[in-house]
């Protein structure tokens, strides 16, 4: 095992941090507050390659492994989750996916624009009744005169409201279970689709949540991405993809609060001493940063899986359910950490908070990571 990151990780890392210092941070506090989307941000981010990171030169990424990529996101997450949250839809659930499932025509069609920044993606599997089993999925698309037209609603949907693509899952034969679903390529402006801002989110407010609405919506078959049947397939790749994603930017967000309490640690007096000298304040960051590294951890080992060509499925669910409860938790031992000032959004404690909240419960919430885990373990699937 090596534990030293190679020369372009760390150059990886040197280059994001920089930019998310200089561009993002000292903005993150206004995003948040006005639920303003940074597209000026995305605007600079395409010619850094971090719009399509992990996808290779000749579709205009950066073609970076998977270690690599979950570093860029971790400095990504540690200033603005919102940003991991955006860059995560656009490039682990769709840019990846298409990669993985796409023709070479669809491929040629969508990555280079994607990559340059001229469109974001998004994926959706939620709808209003259907969340964790996502093969209960109840839009539909029917094959007439040659085209799929799609019916239902999706709910919940990163950059739903501002993307130029979406994945979209639909059943195509009711009676196969998630052996019926399929995955579409469905463009903005297509007849029949629309979408719907959805405000009041506790967390992520400068990343665009949407409902995406199917009415009769006309889908060419080439937009059928991978085979009809094979949605449920298409699904689980591109979650295990986006997992790593969470997970990486949680081990960035939970870093961002020991930074923030270290300081705090150093410079508030109290009973005539910094309050770091205080064994409990010692308790505090002590706990952030034991649980802190031993995500990073899991990510790594992870990254690295898959890296090798190995298989990471339950690798990423342990890292994405630990370090999502992880930054949870030092977001609110940080808040302690600040006294009465870390409540205030004078400091971003109270956004850290709010916004790791979301990472138990998207991809996947943490009950259900358990039942993968312990799943593998016992053999026995708690999903039948
Ligand atoms: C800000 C935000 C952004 C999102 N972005 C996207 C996106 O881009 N695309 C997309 O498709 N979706 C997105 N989602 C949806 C997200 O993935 C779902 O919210 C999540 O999958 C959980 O589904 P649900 O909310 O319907 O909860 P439910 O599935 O209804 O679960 C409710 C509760 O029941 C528990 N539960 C469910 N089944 C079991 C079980 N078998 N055993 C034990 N406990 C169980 C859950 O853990 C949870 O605590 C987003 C959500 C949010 C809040």
């Amino acid at each position: 095992m090596d534990f030293e990151l190679n020369e372009e990780q760390t150059m990886v890392r040197n280059m994001v941090k920089e930019f998310v210092e200089k561009e993002v941070r000292p903005i993150a506090r206004e995003d948040d507050r006005t639920e303003r989307f940074p597209w000026d941000i995305i605007e600079k981010m395409a010619p850094l390659g971090l719009l399509g990171a992990p996808i290779p030169p000749e579709y205009g990424g950066m073609g970076l492994d998977y270690l690599s990529y979950a570093i860029c996101i971790e400095e990504i997450g540690r200033a603005s989750f919102s940003l991991r949250s955006i860059v995560s839809s656009h490039t682990s659930l769709a840019e990846q996916t298409i990669l993985k499932w796409g023709n070479e025509a669809q491929k040629q069609k969508f990555l280079p624009r994607m990559t340059r920044g001229e469109f974001l993606g998004c994926f959706a599997t939620t709808e209003p009744n259907v969340g964790s089993d996502v093969a209960s999925i109840e839009t539909t698309a029917t094959l007439t005169r040659g085209e799929w037209v799609l019916n239902g609603t999706k709910m919940f949907i990163t950059n739903g409201g501002v993307a130029g693509v979406a994945l979209v899952f639909a059943q195509t034969d009711k009676g196969k279970g998630y052996r019926g679903l399929s995955c579409f390529l469905v463009e903005r402006g297509m007849p029949g689709f629309s979408s719907k801002a959805i405000h009041g989110k506790m967390g992520l407010r400068s990343s665009n949540t949407a409902e995406l609405i199917f009415e009769d919506c006309c889908v060419p078959r080439e937009n059928v991405l991978g085979e009809v049947g094979r949605g449920f397939n298409v699904a689980m790749t591109a979650f295990d993809n986006a997992r790593m994603c969470v997970a990486a930017g949680c081990v960035g967000l939970a870093q961002a609060c020991i930074d923030a309490s270290t300081n705090y640690a150093k410079t508030r007096i109290q009973f005539g001493k910094p309050i770091g000298s205080f064994q409990l304040v010692q308790e505090l960051l002590a706990d952030m940063i034991v649980e802190t590294e031993a995500a990073r951890f899991l990510v790594y080992r992870a990254a690295h899986l898959k890296n090798k060509g190995n298989p990471a499925t339950i690798e990423t669910s342990m890292a994405k359910y630990y370090a999502s409860e992880v930054a949870f938790r030092a977001a609110n031992n940080a808040i302690q950490l600040h006294g009465g000032w870390g409540y205030l959004d004078d400091y971003p404690l109270e956004r850290y908070l709010r916004d790791s909240k979301v990472a138990t419960l998207l991809e996947g919430t943490s009950q259900i990571h358990k039942l993968l885990i312990g799943r593998a373990a016992t053999g026995i699937n708690a999903f039948v």
